[in-house]
């Protein structure tokens, strides 16, 4: 994005937070249009917490944060290296889940903050934040909706790998069951093969298979 119509608020670890001055305009559009100063500033707050949710995930990843802006759109918290697919997704969360944690100071306790000012400014947090965030999980780019969503893939096809690795150990299990069971069978020769604690079908297979073997044959017709 280019540097006009920015201006770099604050240096955070190195990079740039930059606002950008359509943040005003939607500011004033989210406040209903009424002249409220400390209200702008509470969607500024909240902006700024949803990008530094994202921040906090990115240097979790231990990627590097190259610059916060905010914007009329909400913002971006642009980062260098290589995410995995279910990193992008939960930094796309991280932004989210930061401004949700907000929801309940201005749903809850806001309307009962007795100064005005600041009644004002955190009744941002409610409302307008929540139109915000609702609008942010649209799934198209360049809204964290479009990274956001694809979790429930991801997790999807997790469990799968999950369920599939627990399938093959279950099999590992069962051919080692039955190895032993083998093993069992050469040293006693007592045994029935009906005594195997070997697993259906193939228990059944050698059952059949030896009992076959001391069966009389059928009398010519
Ligand atoms: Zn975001």
């Amino acid at each position: 994005m280019s540097d006009r119509g920015f201006w770099t608020l604050i240096r955070w670890r190195g990079a740039p937070v930059r606002v950008h001055w359509s943040l005003a305009v939607s500011a004033v559009v989210l406040g209903g249009f009424r002249l409220n100063p400390a209200g702008w500033l509470g969607i500024v707050l909240v902006v700024l917490a949803h990008e530094f949710g994202h921040a906090v995930l990115v240097r979790r990843y231990r990627l590097t944060v190259e610059r916060i802006d905010l914007h009329g759109l909400g913002g971006e918290c642009a980062y260098r290296g290589y995410a995995t697919p279910w990193q992008s997704a939960v930094i796309a969360w991280g932004g989210v889940l930061a401004q949700a944690l907000l929801l309940p100071v201005g749903f809850g306790l806001a309307p009962r903050v007795d100064e005005s000012i600041l009644r004002e400014l955190l009744l941002s947090f409610g409302t307008p934040s929540l139109w915000m965030l609702l609008f942010n999980l649209l799934p198209v780019a360049p809204l964290d909706g479009h990274q956001a969503w694809n979790v429930l893939g991801l997790w999807r096809n997790r469990r799968r790998a999950e369920q599939r690795q627990s399938q093959a150990r279950q099999r590992r299990e069962e051919f080692d069951r039955m190895a032993r069971g083998l093993a069992d069978i050469e040293s006693r020769d007592d045994l029935a093969p009906s005594d195997l604690e070997l697993p259906n079908p193939l228990a059944e297979q050698i059952a059949r298979a030896v009992r076959r073997a001391y069966e009389p044959e059928e009398p010519p017709q």
